[in-house]
């Protein structure tokens, strides 16, 4: 009999969260399970999950060791990490010395863990003196960031996932957790099997396992989100099925809700919509009817032109109907990556600041300045993640450095970025391994330790935060990111990065939320491996977590009341189609494959399901274009096209195709990436691209 070792920690994959028990045999080799009593999986696992022992184990693809080049001529060449980190930080210093601080930018990710995220946001936005550091998160959560703050003050989510076992009606909007958060899913999905009383809404486009379980799918025309949720309020105040209780002590700027509302009757909003009067009067009356109502939604809401107009659109109708800062009630945002919460609390995008202050406010900026003794910070926001590209395109940025994400894959108009990073005079990759595509781009290419190999936090959905141990050596010459960048910091000769240990990093991060709405200063290391993890926040030693905010109706405006936004836009403001691109394209997930496939893409049990990419297109639309099941289209935008197989159903609406994410160039080609045609256009004030919609058109190749 072999003696095991396990350990607790959680899954790489989405915000979800789920607890995972590593166990290793005397000969090193890995297993996974759920942890079997960790609050938010208990003991389950999808199949990402699932498999993640073999990515962890395989390290065929790895980055072994750094290397760099001279120039964009010569090949990359095995470096030590000595030379390494002198060669960035003359290459900075130089850029810096020449152009300034703002022509050198950190692009970022979701997947990094918090002590990471916080110590490169130190580094720039205190040190270097840039606000030039955004992340991939931008791509997904930014529209859900600002609708909070409009509405509750500060980018806090409510609720608890256990709140999912409490609640009688679910309006899942945008998303389809199905698929991309399957055991939050497994969770409703056992709820409703129990207590068949129980409603489920969905708002989509398409079809989809999520939309299997609905009592109603309301199959909207993409971008009509805000007329829909807007006709339902409005429904809901003309029948006096509002909470005027709850309005009057609670909220403000009621009146600016309904008269945004009252802009459409439900016949013209049904007409915009593509739907019938009826199903938004049933939507409402269910919602009416709900004594526990939760609000989910992910990317069909955030990534668009008016994401931040959708989103508090959707807000809206919790505070209409009171149902906020109760148990089983309230809006929640699904977040994508695992740590995307994280990122958000230690102010990794260009406009935040470390704890939830504010880049805007001057004695938020003055705190943070105190607090890490470094340079004054800039109360301008710095470039968030498609400026930073389109600046090294014009060439205001030189210099990038790229942690733990894949934006020649992951960003809209991915030919552009290409073209920026061809341009770009220094770009500086820190990641795990050579199957991103964008570690061809690189000058100097690090290799960081992955999920398994350092030891860190992160924070999923429900603020929940967990700590990941260390269980196996990374291999070769990976080192943990939150070190290359504390070794980066000090050869740059700043004061104040000094650490032994990312646990130093964590204690002093903590400090630094001490007063905030997300203290968490009563939590450590030690807490975290002892006790458990914490819904923040945790302000001191003895304190348990916090698994519901706003449950005595104080919320974080200035006025400490809930606040109703009208949306400025109710009409989609994407790319048009016309009789050239006469169809709309949406892009998302697909079950088994995670972002660009650089981790699951390893796994052979994970390519069983979806092994290629596709086009997803109805039955009528294919008959017109003449197409057949598996034929091969070339999908085409005014930005460029993908070529791959038709998918033909009655699934998704007419007029509409859609394509998965994940791919980037296979067969030495990039005909499947689906972002070679996704337009850059961004939300005005998220500056979330708009990846759910542009205009195109299909051939058979
Ligand atoms: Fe991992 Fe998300 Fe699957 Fe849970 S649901 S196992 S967190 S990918």
């Amino acid at each position: 009999m072999q003696k095991k070792e396990s350990h607790n920690t959680i899954c790489s994959y989405c915000g979800v969260g789920c607890g995972i028990t590593v166990s290793k045999d005397i000969r090193g080799t890995l297993s996974v399970h759920g942890t079997e009593d960790y609050p938010v999986n208990k003991g389950m696992l999808c199949s990402k999950g699932k498999n993640l022992n073999y990515v962890a184990q395989d390290i065929s693809d790895r980055i072994l060791y750094p290397k760099m080049r001279w120039s964009r001529n010569h090949s990359l060449q095995k470096t030590t990490w000595d030379i390494a980190f002198k060669r960035a930080a003359a290459v900075f210093k130089s850029i810096i010395d020449k152009h300034g601080p703002d022509s050198v930018g950190f692009y970022v990710s979701g997947q990094c863990l918090t002590e990471e995220y916080y110590l490169a946001n130190k580094l720039t936005k205190g040190f270097i003196g840039t606000n030039n550091i955004d992340t991939n998160s931008r791509l997904c959560m930014s529209s859900a960031v600002v609708g909070y703050k409009k509405t509750l003050g500060e980018d806090a989510v409510p609720i608890s996932y256990d709140d999912i076992e409490l609640a009688d009606c679910f309006l899942i909007a945008g998303a389809n957790p199905a698929w991309c958060h399957p055991i939050l899913f497994r969770r409703l999905e056992k709820h409703k099997e129990d207590n068949p009383k129980v409603k489920v809404l969905v708002v989509d486009p398409r079809k989809t396992q999520t939309s299997a379980l609905a009592d109603q799918h309301l199959q909207i025309l993409p971008g009509t989100d805000v007329i829909l949720f807007n006709a339902i309020a409005r429904w809901l105040i003309e029948r006096k099925k509002i909470d005027t209780s709850f309005i009057r002590k609670y909220t403000s700027n009621f009146e600016a809700c309904k008269q945004s509302a009252f802009q459409l009757t439900l016949k013209q909003a049904a007409y915009q919509c593509g739907i019938t009067t009826e199903e938004i009067k049933k939507a409402a009356k269910l919602i009416s009817n709900s004594k526990r109502f939760i609000s989910m939604w992910t990317m069909g809401l955030n990534q668009s032109v008016i994401g931040v107009d959708k989103n508090v659109a959707l807000l809206n109708i919790s505070l209409l109907t009171g149902q906020l800062g109760k148990p089983g009630c309230g809006p929640f945002s699904l977040t994508g990556q695992p740590n995307a919460m994280g990122g958000r609390e230690v102010g990794g995008m260009a406009n935040l600041l470390a704890a939830h202050r504010d880049l805007g406010n001057s004695q938020h900026r003055k705190e943070v300045e105190d607090f890490w003794g470094g340079k004054p910070i800039k109360k301008e926001a710095g470039l968030t993640a498609s400026e930073m590209f389109n600046a090294l395109e014009s060439g205001k940025l030189k210099a990038i450095w790229i942690i733990c994400t894949n934006p020649v894959v992951s960003l809209p108009n991915a030919r552009k970025v290409e073209a920026a990073l061809e341009k770009a005079n220094f770009v500086v990759v820190q990641d795990i391994s050579h199957k991103s595509e964008t570690t061809k781009y690189a000058d100097l290419l690090l290799p960081a330790a992955g999920w398994l190999e350092k030891e860190g936090t992160m924070t999923n959905s429900e603020r929940r935060i967990s700590y990941l141990p260390k269980v196996i050596d990374p291999p070769a010459e990976a080192m943990p990111d939150v070190e290359i960048l504390w070794r980066f910091a000090q050869e740059m000769g700043y004061k104040g990065f000094d650490y032994n240990s990312a646990s130093e990093v964590y204690d002093e991060y903590c400090l630094m939320t001490k007063g905030t709405n997300i203290d968490i200063s009563g939590l450590s290391y030690e807490r975290l491996r002892k006790e458990g993890s914490f819904q923040w926040p945790v302000p001191h030693k003895l304190h348990k977590g916090t698994p519901r905010l706003f449950q005595n109706h104080d919320y974080y405006t200035s006025n400490r009341k809930a606040h109703f936004n009208a949306p400025k836009k109710l009409y989609n403001q994407s790319e048009q189609t016309n009789t050239e691109y006469p169809l709309i394209l949406n892009t998302g997930r697909v079950r088994d494959q995670w972002h660009t496939r650089t981790k699951t893409g390893k796994v052979k049990r994970l390519l069983t399901h979806i092994p290629i990419p596709y086009l997803e297109m109805n039955k009528v639309d294919a008959f017109l274009h003449g197409l057949k099941e598996d034929d091969v289209v070339v999908v085409s935008s005014r930005r460029g096209s993908v070529r791959v197989k038709v998918k033909i159903n009655f699934d998704i609406r007419e007029k509409v195709v859609f394509l998965p994410m994940h791919w980037g160039k296979i067969l030495k080609n990039d005909f499947s990436r689906a972002n070679n045609i996704t337009n850059d256009l961004v939300d005005p004030i998220s500056k979330e691209p708009d990846f759910k919609y542009c205009a195109v058109k299909v051939e058979k190749y």
